[in-house]
């Protein structure tokens, strides 16, 4: 029997915890005078937890082979099973898992219920500053605290939505431990323009498909719904990108974003708007696109392509037609910034997951280490791929441990 200390009590923590205590003494300490305060937030409240298409292409991550390992259909299927079987019953929207009450707070104590039940302790108010290995034990330390043992997990989170407690400080205790700190920057997180326009398209929201671009080349493109605000985009659609835009950022790359506000019509916007254009003759570009466009989004596309809003397209110069068909379906916008770590929900960058054993989560270089959940360098899109793979690296961790 081991003594495991877990530091950091959200997700990833309370999971590795269950399975670790089968076996070992296992004590929680966490910053915070709560546990899992950002299981709260997650899902607006309702917590997206899982999703039924775990796969690698959902992932930025420095190792994909590592990733690939981890989040293997095994360790997916035993997860979901242990899930289950702690009574976490899932209500599935479009391969989505959401707790059946629709309530994160089911999930946060669910997860707290049982880590009482299993005689687990812990010490609240421990805000771990320093970790070192003294004659093969760990000391762990807080300002005014200190505790040993033979097995630390690190389930600390990243540096996003700090108010719950992950402030990026478990970055600094694995880099003090030699451990490999990739940049990390703010993913699932609005974006920054400094177009113009901007403040007369704020709160318009609709469906798009948006393309990444970075030095002038598409690296990445998403389908769904997008918010258009007075400093840039956000939405689902937007946050799916912003991971791959936040690093280029960082990096001091061309940044670009072209959205299509039309990508549901069966042929090219040319081909169809011509054809519309037949079907209900005299009738002005307005006139064709209304019921098809916001108002405020039309203006501003005919602001943009130089054309009246009462011409008919019959009237317009070829030029002038594709001016405004390429503003249509691909309405170009400069990105400058990201919002901040605190908007972002979650962080792209972390700890490199080249230097972890996937079958264990246990550190490469530093034997009876393990390192779990979102510090890791992983990030997944929207769709529970997150909670997920805190879920899964805690189970890694705590069911090899044990
Ligand atoms: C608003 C919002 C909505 C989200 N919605 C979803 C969603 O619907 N689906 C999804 O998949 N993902 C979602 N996520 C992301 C998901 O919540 C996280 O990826 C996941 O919770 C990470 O779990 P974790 O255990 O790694 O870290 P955290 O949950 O951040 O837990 C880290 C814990 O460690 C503690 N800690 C930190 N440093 C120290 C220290 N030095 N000493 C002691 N304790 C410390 C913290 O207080 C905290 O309790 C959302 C995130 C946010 C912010």
């Amino acid at each position: 029997m081991s003594k495991v200390i877990v530091v950091g009590g959200g997700v990833s923590g309370l999971i590795a915890a269950l399975l670790a205590c089968r076996n070992n003494d296992v004590i929680i300490v966490e910053g915070n005078d709560k546990l899992g305060k950002k299981i709260l937030l997650t899902g607006n409240g309702k917590c997206n937890y899982w999703n039924e298409d775990i796969n690698i292409e959902k992932y930025n991550t420095d190792d994909t082979d590592n990733l690939k390992e981890i989040i293997n259909s095994n360790n997916q299927k035993e997860v979901l099973s242990y899930l289950e079987s702690i009574g976490i019953y899932p209500r599935i929207k479009n391969g989505y898992y959401y707790p059946y009450s629709n309530q994160a707070s089911s999930i946060r104590e669910i997860l707290i219920r049982e880590v009482k039940r299993s005689n687990i302790e812990i010490i609240y108010n421990f805000k771990v500053d320093s970790i070192y290995k003294e004659n093969n034990k760990y000391i762990i330390k807080s300002k005014d605290k200190s505790i040993t043992s033979d097995k630390v997990i690190i389930s600390t989170g990243s540096k996003a939505f700090s108010k719950t407690g992950s402030d990026g400080s478990g970055y600094l205790l694995l880099s003090n431990l030699g451990h490999k700190l990739n940049e990390v920057t703010p993913a699932l997180v609005p974006l920054i323009s400094n177009e113009k326009f901007l403040r007369e398209w704020h709160g318009i929201r609709c469906d798009a498909k948006v393309s990444l671009y970075i030095n002038d080349k598409k690296v990445k493109e998403e389908l769904g719904e997008i918010q258009l605000t007075n400093t840039g985009i956000s939405g689902i659609c937007t946050f799916n990108i912003s991971s791959i835009a936040s690093k280029n950022l960082k990096y001091k790359n061309k940044v670009n974003v072209k959205i299509n506000f039309l990508p549901n019509l069966n042929n090219n916007f040319y081909t169809w708007f011509t054809k519309r254009n037949n079907e209900i003759p005299n009738h002005t570009i307005q006139e064709l696109l209304e019921s098809l466009v916001n108002y405020k989004l039309m203006f501003i596309i005919f602001k943009r392509s130089n054309i009246n809003k009462d011409a008919k397209w019959d009237d317009l110069t070829e030029k002038e037609k594709l001016n405004l068909c390429k503003n249509i379906e691909e309405f170009e916008i400069n990105i400058i910034d990201t919002e901040d770590f605190n908007k972002g929900q979650v962080c792209t960058g972390g700890i490199s997951l080249m230097e972890i054993n996937p079958k264990t989560m246990e550190s490469k270089i530093i034997p009876n280490l393990y390192i779990i959940g979102e510090v890791l360098d992983v990030d997944g899109i929207c769709g529970g791929f997150n909670f997920a793979l805190a879920l899964i690296t805690g189970y890694i961790a705590g069911k090899n441990i044990c």
